[in-house]
């Protein structure tokens, strides 16, 4: 089995629950940074609490508590193409984690174990 991270369907990988909308960030008023005064300086650094969009949810999704990820264990075989040994890796397109805010999935690498390199059954079971 192999788990990876999905764009989560109830709220369409945005992490707010359906229906409600982002408020403005109340740490930096909606500005994405915020000015610490040291002395003569001030510092400016993206806003912690929305890490520099200046908005947050209101209303985190139930399903992906706000991540707009789930976690979803899920079970796949690998065939192993012709030419592949021991403690290599095999890429699969499309496979691995989804990207951020419902960016395009990343690719799943799996290692050959030695037990799966039998004649008879040449794929990986995962
Ligand atoms: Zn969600
Ligand atoms: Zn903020």
């Amino acid at each position: 089995m192999v788990s990876r991270r999905e764009i989560c369907p109830a709220c369409s990988g945005d992490g707010s629950e359906k229906g409600s909308n982002r408020k403005t960030c109340p740490s930096c008023n909606g500005k994405g940074e915020t000015v610490q005064s040291a002395g003569f300086f001030s510092l400016r650094r993206s806003c912690s609490q929305c890490g520099g969009i200046g908005t947050i949810i209101s209303n985190p999704c139930r399903s992906c508590r706000g991540s707009g990820a789930i976690e979803k264990k899920r079970q796949i075989t690998v065939k192993i193409p012709a030419g592949i040994e021991d403690g290599m890796r095999i890429r699969m397109t499309g496979e691995g984690d989804g990207g951020e805010r419902g960016g395009p999935p990343g690719d799943l690498y799996v290692v050959v174990p030695p037990t799966c390199l039998c004649e008879a059954r040449r794929q990986v079971c995962l």
